[in-house]
C-alpha cells in the first residue's frame, strides 16, 4: 500500500542525482495532484531536465521515490549506486502513464505523423492498428494537425510537428504529462500554436509538469511554479506569489532576467 494521499497523481521524494562528482540534483520532491499544471523554472543547467528524467527513469536517479497514483516504482541500487527498476514491466507500465514531450520533438523521422502516433499505443498497450488509428486520428484532430496525418516529420513545420508529438503523448491516455521546453526550439512565430495546445489541454483537468522559460505560460496556466537552483527548489508556490512577489533574490534575479 502507498502512503501518498488518494489525491496525489504523481508523488515524488527526494530524488537525488549526480554524474560524477557532479551533484545536480540533491533532493527534490515534489507531488502533483490530479489537474495541477506546475511550472518549472529556473537557470539553465539547474537540473530541471535531468529531474523530469528522473521521473521516469530516463536517467537512473541515485536516491528517491516514485509514486505514481497509487503504484510505488520498485527500484534497487545497481553497481555504480544507481536506482534502476527491479521490475522491467512496471517500469513500461509508469512510462506509458507518465508520457515525456521533448523540446527536439523526437518524432521518428521514417514514419508519418499519424504512424508515430500510433506505435506506442499498439506496441505497449495493445490496441489493434484499427483502434489505434482511430485514437490516432482522434488527438490529431484535438491538436489541429489532422490535415498532415499522412506526412513525414520532415515535411512539417516545427510547430506542427511539436502538436504531433503532444497527438503521440495524449494517445497513451497517460496520468501525467512531462514537458520539457516544449517551446524552445520553435521559431517565434510558432510559439503561440504550441501554447495554445497545452493551454486547452491544462484547462480540460490534464496533470501536466512543464519545464519553461515562457512566463506568461507559467503566470496564466500554472497552478503551481517551481524554481529550481542548483538542484534544489529554491521557491515555489502559486504564481501570483512566487512570480509576482518573488521572496529569494536569485529567484528575483532570474525573473529580471526573463523579461
Ligand atoms: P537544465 O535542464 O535545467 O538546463 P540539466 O538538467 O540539463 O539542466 O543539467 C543540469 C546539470 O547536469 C548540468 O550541469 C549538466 O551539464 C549536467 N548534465 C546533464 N546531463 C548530463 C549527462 N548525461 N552527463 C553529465 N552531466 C550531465
Ligand atoms: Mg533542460
Amino acid at each position: 500500500m502507498s502512503e501518498a494521499p488518494m489525491t496525489a497523481q504523481l508523488d515524488a521524494q527526494g530524488i537525488h542525482k549526480s554524474f560524477g562528482a557532479n551533484e545536480v540534483l540533491k533532493g527534490i520532491s515534489l507531488k502533483a495532484a490530479k489537474g495541477d499544471v506546475i511550472a518549472m523554472i529556473g537557470s539553465s543547467g539547474s537540473g530541471k531536465s535531468t529531474f523530469l528524467r528522473c521521473l521516469n527513469l530516463l536517467e537512473k536517479p541515485n536516491r528517491g521515490r516514485i509514486v505514481l497514483g497509487d503504484e510505488e516504482l520498485r527500484l534497487v541500487p545497481d553497481r555504480r549506486g544507481e536506482l534502476k527498476a527491479v521490475d522491467p514491466k512496471q517500469l513500461q507500465r509508469l512510462r506509458s502513464r507518465m508520457v515525456m514531450v521533448f523540446q527536439q520533438f523526437n518524432l521518428w523521422a521514417h514514419m508519418t505523423a499519424l504512424e508515430n502516433v500510433i506505435e506506442a499505443p499498439m506496441l505497449v498497450l495493445g490496441l489493434s492498428r484499427a483502434e489505434a488509428v482511430e485514437r490516432g486520428d482522434r488527438y490529431l484532430q484535438r491538436v489541429g494537425v489532422h490535415h498532415r496525418r499522412d506526412a513525414y516529420p520532415a515535411h512539417l513545420s516545427g510547430g506542427e510537428q511539436q502538436r504531433v508529438a503532444i497527438a503521440r503523448a495524449l494517445a497513451m491516455e497517460p496520468a501525467v504529462m512531462l514537458f520539457d521546453e516544449p517551446t524552445s526550439a520553435l521559431d517565434p512565430e510558432l510559439v503561440g500554436e504550441v501554447l495554445r495546445v497545452m493551454r486547452s489541454l491544462a484547462e480540460e483537468g490534464r496533470t501536466m509538469i512543464v519545464v519553461t522559460h515562457e512566463m506568461g505560460f507559467a503566470r496564466d496556466v500554472s497552478s503551481r511554479v517551481v524554481f529550481l537552483h542548483k538542484g534544489m527548489i529554491e521557491e515555489e508556490g502559486p504564481p501570483s506569489e512566487v512570480l509576482a512577489r518573488p521572496r529569494s533574490e536569485r529567484l528575483q534575479g532570474f525573473l529580471a532576467n526573463s523579461l
